[in-house]
């Protein structure tokens, strides 16, 4: 590295400071190696490092930025919002047409409340579970991330009867003892477990579209049996939405699980990422009846300082607008399916194993022959491989996510151009592995 290295300088600097140099671990490039680009500013479909460098980027904050980056809309919202007073610890309308808006698009919700994060909206989500129905066990599935509550930093336990192990320090195993980690798509455990532990289950949260091991979809047999089994032993069903939602339709994955099970809904919806336009902003939902168990009505504590902060719903509700115009997600996902088809015929070409899927503006590949149906299938994946590629890509201007377990995002503000460049670029890699 160069002494002109801003990057690398300002890697080191923050390292004196911050654990890792990062606030989020990812961010540090620890999967992939290399030295982490600092953002200066973003624009569009694009960003720029601390060197100027410019960047077509796919991470879009990790899902939030559908619109791009510098919406002229939302930034119209957000600057006027901000003149307004940046929070009061007060109730504002804008909450309640914010609320207003997700329960509008989202028929499942009768009710929800706005946080400020993702692991705060699923962690209450459970609480919520667990005080309405009266029950402590929960079940989760390996490589779905709900978040860093203590509850769920967990893996699989030895055996189907036996519960999980925590995946971080300082999370006593008796804190997740109630917590019971499956294999994704697997009917046969998911009935076994509800045969064992079905009067004591508060709750089954998934990803039903899985982000959080690249890209991979619950199959709908698995989704239907999980509905069936949660209706049939008072259980509550809970998709965790934080990527998905707004992000793979107007109608977010359960939407598209509607159009494929008919009548299908969640009971609980947890909800982060878009709804925030890049905001410090998330939300849980449900049916009104478990709703209203929360505080002030009901007897399950929920609280924030800046939940429902006024500059973060203008940065919400500005966002939301905008995906509602006619068209926008047919655009948004002829753009991601040109991406995943280039890549594809790219790999294809230069001989490189390689599936991929998508869903709306999200995206996911895989440098395996075939598309994985569990966390176990997806750490199959060649690591070395895949971070020549990563590396080639970013060489020539093109971040994705820094790990091979994570999604990719378009945006609205990818042109046609942005995906026939990323195509070439990563054309120019495969034919290098
Ligand atoms: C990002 C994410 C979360 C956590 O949200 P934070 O805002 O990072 O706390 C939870 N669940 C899913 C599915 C996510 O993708």
């Amino acid at each position: 590295m160069t002494t002109t290295d801003r990057n690398q300088a300002l890697f080191e600097r923050a390292k004196r400071t911050i654990p890792g140099g990062v606030n989020s671990p990812v961010r540090a490039f620890r999967a992939v190696g290399g030295t982490p680009r600092f953002v200066k500013r973003a624009q569009g479909a694009y960003f720029w490092d601390a060197n100027d460098k410019q960047y077509i980027d796919y991470i879009g904050s990790w899902g939030p930025m559908i619109l791009g980056h510098g919406h002229p809309a939302v930034l119209e919202a957000v600057q006027k919002a901000a003149l307004d007073g940046f929070s009061f610890g007060a109730p504002t309308e804008r909450e309640v047409e914010l609320a207003e808006e997700i329960i509008k698009l989202v028929p499942s919700i009768e009710m929800v409340r706005l946080v400020s994060s993702g692991t705060e909206a699923g962690m209450s989500a459970i609480r919520l579970a667990r005080g309405a129905t009266g029950r402590k066990k929960i079940i989760k599935f390996e490589g779905c991330y709900h978040g860093h509550a203590d509850a769920l930093l967990v893996k699989a336990g030895s055996g189907l009867a036996t519960f999980g192990n925590p995946t971080s320090a300082g999370v006593p195993p008796e804190v997740v003892q109630h917590t019971l980690v499956l294999e994704y798509n697997n009917v046969e455990q998911i009935e076994a477990a509800f045969a064992e532990h079905g009067p004591e289950v508060a709750c089954v949260m998934i990803e039903p579209i899985a982000g959080n091991m690249n890209f991979v979809r619950a199959s709908v047999p698995f989704v239907k049996r999980i509905r069936e089994l949660c209706t049939q032993h008072g259980a509550l069903f809970a998709f965790d939405e934080v990527m998905t939602g707004f992000r793979v339709g107007l109608g977010s994955a359960q939407g598209h699980y509607a159009s494929l099970i008919p009548g299908f809904e969640p009971d609980m919806t947890v909800m982060g990422k878009v709804i925030g336009g890049g905001m410090p902003l998330a939300a849980f939902g449900a049916k009104r009846a478990v709703m209203e168990q929360l505080a002030p009505l009901g007897g399950v504590y929920q609280a924030g300082t800046l939940s429902g902060n006024p500059v973060a719903t203008a940065c919400g509700l500005a966002t939301l607008r905008e995906i509602q115009q006619a068209g926008f997600f047919e655009a948004l996902s002829g753009k991601t399916q040109a991406l995943v088809s280039g890549l594809k015929a790219a790999a294809d070409a230069a001989g490189v194993p390689f599936s991929v899927d998508s869903q709306g503006g999200m995206f996911g590949f895989f440098m395996l022959p075939e598309l994985p149906q569990n966390y176990a299938t997806v750490m199959t994946t060649d690591g070395a491989r895949f971070n020549q590629l990563f590396h080639g890509l970013l060489e020539r201007g093109v971040y994705i996510a820094p790990a091979l377990y994570e999604a990719g995002f378009v945006s609205a503000a990818h042109t046609d151009a942005d995906i026939a460049q990323t195509v070439r670029a990563a054309a120019e890699v495969f034919n290098s592995l």
